[in-house]
């Protein structure tokens, strides 16, 4: 998977090709390197020349001589291996962070082994204390369901539980905590989330999908300023241990974009990092209004983005399709954006030069985003853009009607897809979609055959494999 992944992201970060030779000296020229170029034309090198910030030169030994001047620094490689930095392209920052520093429920084997992490959390409890974390995931418990508000009474019958499963679309909360949220069976399920009860009593059975999270999530005291920013340096120490040079990170808000300019300034984080915000919504607005910001900090700091999120997950059966679930013929999923709140702001990002990236897993979801891309680039002719090629990205694009593959080519819209989704839902998918559905799902060669260039991302944490 790890190698999958590192395939994919090179795939996207092609060094250019060399410009005409400048005949001044090169800061610094690295030789005898067993160098990846990621261009097709010219895909290994020996020798790479560098003046500012910049790769003036990709060759052979022979041909990086000329770069050589007085002051250049040579350093030679002895056939080490030297590859283009790579890019997550799909991240939460901040998330990795946090699951550093909450109960990380990675890598549960079962439903006692989750309980008994939970108990060894509550038992360090003060009374009152919000027990929160997430990580965990179901697949490979037998018997593989969602654990319940009971499961985690027996372990936290006073103090409030609430921990996230590891796609971030779904919830497990106690008693406790769904009653500080005052969540019971009267309450309606909010807009693009599901409360999950009992089939008999009708009470909650501790679950909350998507949205519905909200509820409690909204009664768990809020982090510090401290601890937000801790979690960014986290974040940013954890990546850079993974070997990457720049994340995308997949929305947010201005409060990140602080953090992130005060450690910039401050020299506490070298990672690049590309920050995409939510929308629909006052934080969009204000990108709209102030503007991207592009190359800060030296070109590690880019805000242009704009997040939507337009339906949940497979597992959680939050993904919205266009025909019911295969194994819950009740249901076909939801869209968690409102057309009449997206289209306006489609249409002012095209003349404001914002970039969009949106959530969709399920086919209905991502013909919804075609649709709305394909009206708005209508609404807006290049000429009227402050962006021509705005490269706009459907994130996920996981579950797609094999007809609505090719209009990501013809649009120009990017998938920016994660391997590590495919193999967390490979266990589930087949009984979820039903066989025949499967044919546009995770389609990855089809997509890169209709001419695409697919970006490769892990979702962290919203790590979905478990092994
Ligand atoms: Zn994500």
């Amino acid at each position: 998977m790890k190698l999958f992944l590192v395939i994919a992201s090179i795939l996207l970060l092609t060094l250019m090709p060399a410009p005409t030779p400048v005949q001044s000296a090169a800061d610094i020229v690295f030789k005898n390197g067993n160098v990846y170029t990621a261009n097709d034309k010219a895909p290994k090198a020996q020798a790479i020349a560098v003046k500012d910030d910049r790769i003036v030169f990709v060759g052979t030994n022979a041909a990086a001589q000329k770069y050589v001047g007085t002051n250049t620094r040579v350093v030679d490689l002895k056939g080490n291996t030297m590859l283009p930095g790579f890019t997550d392209s799909h991240q939460h920052l901040s998330g990795v962070g946090l699951r550093e520093m909450t109960l990380n429920l990675e890598n549960t084997t079962s439903l006692q082994d989750f309980l008994a992490k939970v108990k060894a959390r509550v038992d360090q409890a003060k009374p009152g204390d919000w027990v929160t974390g997430r990580g965990w995931i179901e697949t490979h418990w037998q018997p593989s369901v969602f654990p319940t508000r009971s499961d985690l009474d027996t372990v936290s019958p006073n103090n409030p539980v609430f921990l996230g499963r590891a796609d971030g679309h779904g919830a497990v909360a106690n008693s406790a905590a769904l009653k500080i949220a005052g969540v019971d069976k009267d309450t309606p399920n909010p807009f693009g989330g599901e409360i999950s009860k009992d089939k008999q009593s009708g009470e909650p059975n501790g679950m909350l999908l998507d949205a519905a999270q909200g509820l409690v999530r909204r009664r768990i005291p809020a982090i510090t300023p401290e601890e937000a920013e801790r979690a960014v340096v986290l974040g940013v120490k954890r990546d850079i241990e993974l070997g990457w040079t720049q994340i995308q990170d997949a929305g947010g808000t201005y409060a990140d974009v602080d953090i992130f300019k005060k450690l910039y300034a401050a020299g506490t984080i070298k990672l690049r990092i590309y920050k995409a915000v939510y929308g629909p919504g006052p934080t969009a607005t204000r990108l709209m209004n102030e503007g991207p910001t592009i190359g800060a900090y030296g070109n590690r700091f880019n805000l242009r983005t704009i997040k939507v999120v337009s339906d949940g997950a497979l597992g959680s059966r939050g993904a919205a399709l266009l025909e019911p679930y295969s194994d819950a013929t009740d249901s076909s999923g939801f869209l968690t954006v409102k057309a009449e709140e997206l289209r306006p702001m489609l249409v002012e990002a095209l003349r404001k030069g914002i970039q969009v990236e949106t959530h969709a897993i399920g086919d209905r979801a991502n013909r919804f985003v075609l649709d709305e891309y394909e009206t708005a680039f209508k609404a807006v002719p290049p000429s009227e853009r402050k962006v021509a090629e705005p490269r706009w990205r459907v994130e996920h694009a996981q579950i797609v009607n094999p007809a609505d593959i090719p209009r990501f080519a013809k649009l120009g819209v990017i998938p920016s897809m994660q391997p590590s989704h495919a193999i967390g839902d490979l266990f589930f998918a087949p009984s979820r979609l039903g066989i025949k559905r499967l044919a546009g799902s995770y389609a990855w060669e089809s997509f890169i055959k209709s001419g695409v260039v697919v970006p490769g991302g892990s979702d962290a944490p919203s790590n979905v494999v478990n092994r």
